[in-house]
């Protein structure tokens, strides 16, 4: 039988979408039924195992499955001893501390003697012990945010992006203990067969995530201002420059970081640059 690398995503929820995106768009096909446990991809030596977030890390660990996509958060919450393999930068969010509104919060030692309901004990206590401020943590799995309403709990330490749930429950967002985004962990013990295949899909991965952090960037440019256009571009290779029928001109070829390109358009403007075309990379390898 064919050896596959079996991966581990959530079966429905926040990361769901995401984690078979990236897959998807390294050329990956499957038929992504998520009313299935197990499907296998079509052109590609992987499987997928559909699970809830929470058990991803302990069957990575446990060997059932080979690699997993899960928010950073439940991959330290759970600390067990896996291989980070990618920080893939989606489903960005935060664990806060909130607390009702009309609570005087002055920092961590506000919550000293406290109550605090979290789904992430582990994280909060690590940081009240930075912080030397002893609380109480009450574990909770889910509606965390209505605990202090019911009068369980003084504060609560919860996940957020928007802040829309809170602000709903009458919470205020008071300080943030940690951030996470979606993270690759991989089985520290994998057989070189499977390292192997890993080794494939990560070149894959790498290929789609630096495509996604790039635009390629086309001008005409008078000659004059070549150098200055280069330094401006900056990165990784000096850019392509073909000659135009105008000898005083030329027109410039080149890949600009997403982050900066509006900076590099608006110097490229000042520069002369004329015809100025930008387009998405697709993909990107070295
Ligand atoms: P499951 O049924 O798989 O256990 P869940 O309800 O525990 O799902 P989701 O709410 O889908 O989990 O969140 C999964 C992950 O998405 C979180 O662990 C976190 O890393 C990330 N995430 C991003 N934004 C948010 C947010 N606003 N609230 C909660 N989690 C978020
Ligand atoms: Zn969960």
């Amino acid at each position: 039988m064919e050896t596959r690398l079996r991966i581990a995503v959530q079966k429905s929820g926040r990361l769901s979408e995401k984690s078979l995106k990236i897959i998807r768009d390294c050329g990956i096909k499957f038929g992504s039924d998520s009313r299935l446990l197990k499907e296998e991809a079509d052109n590609f030596p992987i499987e997928f195992l559909y699970l809830r977030d929470d058990d991803i890390p302990r069957y990575v660990y446990d060997g059932v499955a080979d690699i997993g996509i899960v928010g950073r958060n439940e991959f330290d919450e759970q600390d067990l001893p896996l291989e980070e393999l990618k920080d893939l930068g989606f489903s960005k969010c935060r664990l806060s501390i909130a607390v009702p509104e009309g609570f005087p919060y002055h920092g961590l030692k506000s919550l000293e003697g406290l109550r605090i309901a979290t789904s992430y004990p582990g994280i909060l206590a690590k940081k009240l012990k930075e912080a030397t401020v002893d609380a109480r943590i009450y574990e909770i799995s889910g509606s965390v945010e209505i605990t202090p309403a019911i009068g369980v709990a003084d504060a609560i330490c919860d996940l957020v992006s928007t802040g829309a749930t809170l602000a709903s429950n009458g919470l205020r967002e008071v300080e943030a203990i940690y951030y996470s985004t979606a993270i690759m962990i991989g089985h520290p013990g994998l057989s070189m067969e499977k390292r192997a295949i890993l080794d494939r899909l990560m070149l894959r991965v790498d290929a789609v995530m630096r495509a996604d952090d790039y635009k390629y960037i086309m001008f005409n440019l008078p000659k004059e201002h070549l150098d200055q256009a280069a330094a401006i571009i900056g990165g990784m290779k000096s850019p392509t420059v073909t000659p135009l029928l105008d000898e005083s001109w030329c027109a410039v070829q080149s890949v600009v970081q997403e982050s900066r390109f509006w900076d590099v358009l608006e110097q490229l403007k000042a520069l002369g640059a004329q015809g100025i075309l930008v387009t998405a990379i697709e993909k990107m390898a070295d």
